[in-house]
């Protein structure tokens, strides 16, 4: 069976979700080989777990280095793997780093890519979901090794048993950009927003910083992220990091509720995707009720406080 690489996406000594979405995805393909890059040591920790969803073999790529720069040791990584194991695939997750890393992959394989995708058959198709899901286009590789991003969230992850061999691969030499620190995202105990499973946004609608809290209220009551429009954000009521959409991260959760913003396209390209869509706007012909599951013209400030008491109440 032809072995299908996944970049393995992972934080502070754990698998991140979106990586057992892939090694399902993978599994469609051929056998799932997971790719570790990280400092020495880091692939052993998570070889078991990656073992509990099908990888048969774990890459190790790990040296000290590899951990301290942007990007291009991963693109080294796989560029070499991708010439020694000749996959049928390499995927990697939709986040703003493997979005990088798949675009300079692909250039460095002369293959094609294969971007956001939310579906991938057993002979390599894969779906795109467009224009508020009102469109799946499929698309195919027809050159070289295909690159595929695969959107969190997309792919429910299924276990499979199996154990996982690690194999040490050699680091390139590390060059460009340089980690010189890092800020953890201060979302405190709240899921980290692409990896959530329910998502509860708030727009310009939200009026102001302060008036935020109605939808942190919502949203710790689900045990939800928070997230933003670009308006809410250019206006200064939530941090940039929130920001979902076109220039913001892309989610796709189970469950994504909307606040008072209206759905405009590049708001709707980064939140799509999500299973159910609620929205809560004054406006009845807001674009954003032509993708909306369920939808509430009403008053954000009344609807939502309701909606949190009813949850709280209904949690006992
Ligand atoms: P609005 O469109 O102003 O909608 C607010 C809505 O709230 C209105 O419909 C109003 O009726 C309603 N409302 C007001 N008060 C209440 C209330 N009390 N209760 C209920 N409803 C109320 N946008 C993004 O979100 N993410 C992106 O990544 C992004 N990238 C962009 C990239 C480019 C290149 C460009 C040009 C634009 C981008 N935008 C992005 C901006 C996008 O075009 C919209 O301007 C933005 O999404 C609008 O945000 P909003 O829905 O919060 O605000």
């Amino acid at each position: 069976m032809a072995e299908v690489l996944v970049l393995v996406d992972h934080v502070d000594g754990e698998v991140k979700k979106v990586t057992y979405e892939l090694l399902t995805a993978a599994r469609r393909i051929g056998e799932p080989s997971a790719v570790v890059v990280g400092e020495p040591g880091t692939a052993g920790k998570l070889s078991e777990a990656l073992g509990s969803y099908g990888a048969a073999k774990v890459y190790a790529a790990e040296s000290a280095e590899a951990a301290e720069y942007l990007v291009t040791p991963q693109v080294d990584v796989l560029a070499a793997l991708a010439g020694s194991a000749s996959p049928a695939a390499v995927l990697v997750p939709a986040s703003v780093d493997g979005k990088e890393i798949a675009g300079r992959l692909a250039i460095r394989l002369g293959s094609g890519l294969l971007s956001e995708v939310v579906d991938v058959d057993a002979d390599g198709v894969a779906s795109h979901s467009l224009f508020g899901g009102t469109y799946d286009a499929k698309a195919k590789v027809t050159q070289g090794t295909p690159v595929i991003t695969v959107l969190p969230g997309s792919i429910e992850a299924e276990q499979a048993t199996g154990a996982a061999a690690v194999e040490q691969v050699e680091v390139p030499a590390a060059s460009g950009a340089k980690i010189t620190g890092r800020q953890p995202a201060e979302a405190g105990d709240r899921p980290e927003l692409t990896e959530a499973s329910i998502v509860v946004s708030g727009g310009r609608g939200v009026g102001s910083a302060e008036q935020f809290e109605v939808v942190e209220k919502l949203a710790d009551t689900l045990g939800a992220a928070v997230g933003a429009s670009r308006a809410a954000v250019d206006s200064g009521y939530y941090p940039h990091q929130f920001q979902v959409g076109q220039t913001g991260k892309t989610v796709s959760p189970q469950l994504y509720i909307a606040l008072g913003i209206s759905g405009a396209i590049q708001h709707r390209a980064g939140m799509q995707t999500s299973k159910t869509i609620v929205a809560v706007i004054k406006d009845p012909e807001a674009p954003i009720f032509e993708i909306a599951d369920y939808g509430v013209v009403g008053e954000l400030f009344k609807v939502a406080p309701q909606l949190t008491d009813e949850v709280t109440k209904r949690k006992g």
